[in-house]
């Protein structure tokens, strides 16, 4: 006697939402608002890696150890406390408060919005337009896939001889590591290398480019670096083959450098060298959707797929890797289908900011891109020393550099690198949206003391960029 097989009725919705990241859950919003069905499967912790394991339990551990470092430096401002014990479960509760209460607030935000139905468990595609999840099918006309990505491990000698901790496993670190080596000298990189610094672990980077951030022009890369080597940091560059093994009850990880001893031995290692997004379980040749060879779905510049009625949103499609990119798909995607509109990705400016502290805001493009455009260019560059509001606060590090185009004086780039860098970068970027030429931020009246008063005071510097 065969077995029977139970086939579930497919059900039907106008659209289905694979993952509930940054983009997914105000797509369900939007469609149930105008009365339409819609299903969002979500197959782990509702909110996606912003919430969870990226943005929001990061910047709150970096808020902690400002918090700390400050104490540290309590005799600068006039004050002293006795002995600094830091309580690292005391740290990771107050994390996992802020992640917990931002991925709650996602589930409860979907489950009340009627005409929205929310599933658990893994999305596979079965045809185009149907997806499989535990043993439902779901069909829709509209699919949009917002799967996000997770830590890179290569295939390094000795990873799998060695334990090592990625973005995600750190959520779970209640405890001090003694000396922590992060491999990968990049956004994510950094923001925890100073963190842990200012926690007490002593810390070494390993970074196989010549310099930090290599995204960054050199000056930005190398003022970075020497803001974490000033609170001890090592900075170990030029790492060419990195291994890992085990040592003394801890790890040592091979660097083969051109200069310095060619292992740094600690207790933990942290991978921090990229992400890679999560499509390969999707079942994407089921829908013939087509990625690129790194696994990222290839999109238009309107963020649909090569397959009619499917999109995909947010870190997944390769074209941007920030939860604002992720929301900036959404609004592209929900204004061209709810509003006629015709938005499209090559219209948004870059922009982002390394939570370092001080921490660094960009916008635009870098020198090494305006110059390689060959455009003709000035640039101006000021030190946060000579800026009173950062002078006043004791927080002087870093610089601000603004790059405009000669002939039209809009402005094409900027980085600043010191207090209030990730804010005061928004003033530049509501310029560059609106087109509008550089002067008319030196018409403007800013309020006193800020750091952004100063932006009158910097472009006023400018001079051709060589
Ligand atoms: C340590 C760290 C710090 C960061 N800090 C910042 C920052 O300060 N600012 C910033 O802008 N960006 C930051 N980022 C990047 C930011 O977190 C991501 O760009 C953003 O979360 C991308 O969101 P997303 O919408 O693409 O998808 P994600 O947030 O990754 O969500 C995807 C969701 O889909 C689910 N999913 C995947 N596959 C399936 C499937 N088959 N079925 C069902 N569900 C599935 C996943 O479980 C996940 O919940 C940081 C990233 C990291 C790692």
């Amino acid at each position: 006697m065969g077995t029977a097989v139970t086939v579930s009725p497919v059900k039907h919705f106008d659209a289905i939402i694979i993952g509930t990241g940054q983009a997914g859950p105000p797509m369900a919003a939007r469609f149930a608002a105008v009365g339409k069905t819609v299903a969002i499967i979500e197959r782990d912790k509702f909110g996606g890696t912003c919430v969870n394991t990226g943005c929001t339990p990061t910047k709150t551990l970096v808020a902690s150890a400002e918090a700390i470092h400050f104490v540290r430096r309590g005799a600068e401002y006039g004050f002293s406390v006795g002995d600094l014990r830091v309580d690292m479960t005391r740290v990771k509760a107050r994390k996992d408060e802020a992640s917990a209460r931002s991925s709650k607030g996602v589930e409860q935000w979907l489950r009340g919005t009627t005409n929205c139905t929310v599933i658990q468990g893994q999305a596979r595609f079965r045809s185009p337009n149907t997806v499989m999840v535990n043993d439902e099918v779901l069909q829709a006309d509209k699919i949009f896939i917002n799967v996000g990505g997770r830590a890179r491990v290569p295939e390094m000698p000795g990873i799998h001889d060695v334990p090592f901790l990625t973005n995600s496993s750190m959520m779970d670190i209640d405890f001090l590591p003694e000396h922590f080596i992060i491999v990968g000298g990049s956004y994510v990189g950094l923001e925890f290398a100073q963190i842990y610094r200012r926690f007490g672990s002593e810390v070494t980077i390993v970074e196989m480019g010549p310099r930090l951030i290599g995204r960054e022009d050199e000056d930005v890369s190398q003022a970075v670096r020497e803001i974490l080597e000033a609170e001890s940091i090592q900075v170990r560059l030029n790492a060419k083959c990195i291994s890992l093994a085990r040592r003394d009850g801890g790890v040592a990880v091979g660097l083969t450098c051109e200069e310095g001893p060619p292992e740094v031995a600690g207790t933990h290692v942290l991978l921090a060298v990229g992400r890679v997004p999560n499509t390969s379980d999707l079942g994407l040749e089921r829908a013939g959707v087509t990625t690129d060879q790194r696994g990222y779905i290839i999109v238009d510049d309107q963020l649909q797929t090569n397959v009619p009625g499917i999109w995909a949103l947010g870190d997944c499609n390769g074209r941007g890797a920030f939860t604002h990119t992720s929301y900036n798909d959404y609004e592209i995607v929900a204004d061209n289908l709810f509003n006629g509109d015709d938005r499209r990705v090559s219209d948004r400016i870059q922009a982002y900011a390394l939570y370092t502290d001080p921490p660094l805001g960009r916008c635009g493009a870098t020198d090494a891109e305006i110059r390689k455009y060959g455009r003709h260019a000035l640039v101006a560059k000021y030190p946060m020393s000579r800026v009173s509001r950062a002078y006043e606060k004791g927080e002087t590090q870093g610089f601000m550099k603004i790059c405009v185009d000669a002939a039209t004086k809009q402005i094409l780039g900027a980085a600043i690198l010191g207090v209030g860098g990730d804010e005061v970068i928004h003033v530049l970027l509501d310029v560059m949206y609106a087109k509008a030429p550089y002067t008319v931020i030196q018409r403007a009246m800013h309020i006193h003391p800020t750091v952004a008063e100063y932006l009158p005071t910097v472009l006023a510097k400018l001079e051709p960029l060589t």
